[in-house]
């Protein structure tokens, strides 16, 4: 086996390099670079890619990957894992979705693959297309709420049938697979380009990164990503499944009304429930009811908004409409 290189990180079989992707040069002077990890196993294996905070407000891709590469032997490895803790560092360093300073390609998710000619984001997305898309045979993308809202786990496979796989090796949890939506110009959606299997996975949001709750959804992803690698045999083990996936499509429920949005108390995420049901409402200052909130139709809410002012047209909830449950 060969060196395994990507950016300035080059790793020998058995082996851990840390290094960077250069991008390009601040207004300060010091280079603007994508951190990343290549922990290279002794055995043959697949090629696969973890990136987290493509949204700098999503700490949760960071916290995950660093567990994992703390538990991670690659002289007991099989195959290549790429780690990019964090994708958009100017967005993670201002502690928001986007760049601020880049008005005109503020989401990186939707840019993909950039233009190496292009506006500030569009170079890191290309210089991080650039290493990843010939090199990685699996990817996944750690997402949650971020500032604005709290995710339970979901995921969007991105429309291939090697992607749904990829999606059912995450193990017992992640049941609810999403078809890929609005999510043209994402990594993965440049991974379905090529035909190979991308997914993008959800859990947590900034609401939730008090000590026990940072650390239990940092510790669920990190344990996902050791199924992934159990699947497809790139460490020991037996790797562990959902009894029964629901696949379905994302519906957004928006705000009909500017005003306080206040969920009702006692709404569950991840639990069945029938159309029609309430799932906050939005007052007046004078506590008067402007408008209710309710479920779209059957189906699951995996995703609501955490800040209460909300504008109409504002998202409320990412509500999962389930079109088929299938067992294993
Ligand atoms: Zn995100």
């Amino acid at each position: 086996m060969a060196t395994f290189k990507v950016g300035t990180a080059a790793a020998e079989p058995g082996t851990r390099a840390d290094g960077v992707i250069p991008v390009t040069r601040r207004p300060g002077g010091e280079p603007l670079t994508i951190p990343v990890v290549v922990v290279h196993g002794t055995g043959d294996g697949p090629t696969l890619w973890i990136d987290g905070a493509i949204h700098g407000d999503e700490p949760e891709g960071p916290l995950s990957i660093q567990k994992l590469l703390a538990e991670l032997d690659p002289r007991q490895l099989r195959g290549t894992v790429v780690a990019i803790p964090v994708v958009n560092v100017a967005a993670f360093e201002a502690q928001q979705r986007g760049n601020p300073f880049d008005g005109f390609t503020y989401d990186m998710n939707r840019i993909y693959p950039g233009r190496p000619d292009g506006y500030p984001t569009e170079r890191v997305a290309w210089a991080h297309y650039e290493a990843m898309i010939d090199t990685a045979d699996l990817l996944i993308a750690v997402h949650s709420g971020g500032a604005h809202s709290y995710l339970a786990q979901a995921q969007f496979y991105n429309g291939t049938d090697a992607g749904l796989e990829l999606a059912k090796a995450m193990g017992p949890g992640w049941d609810l697979i999403l078809k890929p939506l609005g999510s043209k110009g994402s990594p993965p959606a440049a991974m379905a380009e090529r035909g190979k299997p991308a997914i993008t996975v959800e859990l947590g949001g900034l609401c939730s990164t008090l000590p026990n709750d940072f650390h239990r959804n940092g510790t669920v992803l990190k344990d996902a990503f050791l199924n992934v690698m159990r699947h497809y045999g790139m460490i020991d083990g037996e790797a562990q499944y959902a009894d029964a996936w629901h696949l379905g499509v994302q519906r957004t429920v928006l705000a009909g009304v500017g005003g306080f949005f206040v969920p009702e108390e006692g709404v569950q995420y991840r639990t069945p429930i029938t159309g029609g049901t309430r799932i906050a409402r939005i007052l007046d200052l004078y506590g008067n009811v402007l408008k209710e909130i309710v479920a779209p139709c059957d189906g699951q809410i995996f995703g609501m908004r955490t800040l209460p002012a909300v504008y109409q047209g504002d998202w409320a909830c990412f509500f999962g409409e389930i079109h088929e449950t299938i067992g294993r």
